[in-house]
């Protein structure tokens, strides 16, 4: 079998080589389509990851015996500008800088691909500007 998957890494385990035992010990192809990961802060890969079912679900349990949430990969969040209010609730949740206060405008502007959907932002955000899309 061959799927396209996001993992979300909690900060905990960011410097972990996740990718290494699913290559060795689940004997699984894994091909890195996109990752944002810094050390110590939480982190998003999108992988395609393809080899025999069993050893696929054994390779999925293990990853999430470990904190890693598996998502598919068609989940995004996206901005609706004309909802937002510029409050910068956001921006101060976000973990890796996607929702950013430009200054000195104090403009709130909104990089997808630096988002690793971890969903902060849609509790946070008062005027429902932030959507999770699948
Ligand atoms: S889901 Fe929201 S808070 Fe989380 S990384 Fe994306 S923009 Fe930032
Ligand atoms: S929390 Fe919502 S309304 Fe406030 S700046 Fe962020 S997106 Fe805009």
């Amino acid at each position: 079998m061959k799927q396209k998957i996001v993992l979300h890494f909690p900060s905990m385990v960011t410097e972990q080589p996740f990718t290494y035992y699913l290559i060795k010990e689940y004997n699984l192809m894994v091909n890195i389509l996109k990752a944002n990961i810094n050390p110590r802060k939480e982190g998003r890969m999108v992988v395609e990851v393809s080899g025999d079912s069993k050893n696929y679900q054994d390779g999925m349990e293990y990853l999430q015996s470990r904190g890693v949430k598996i998502s598919p990969l068609e989940q995004e969040i996206v901005w609706l500008e004309d909802r937002c209010t510029q409050c910068g609730a956001c921006v101060i949740i976000c973990p890796v800088g996607a929702l950013a206060m430009d200054r000195p405008e104090m403009k709130v502007t909104f990089t997808g691909e630096k988002c690793i959907v971890c969903e902060h932002c849609l509790k946070s955000c008062p005027a429902r500007a932030m959507e999770v899309r699948y």
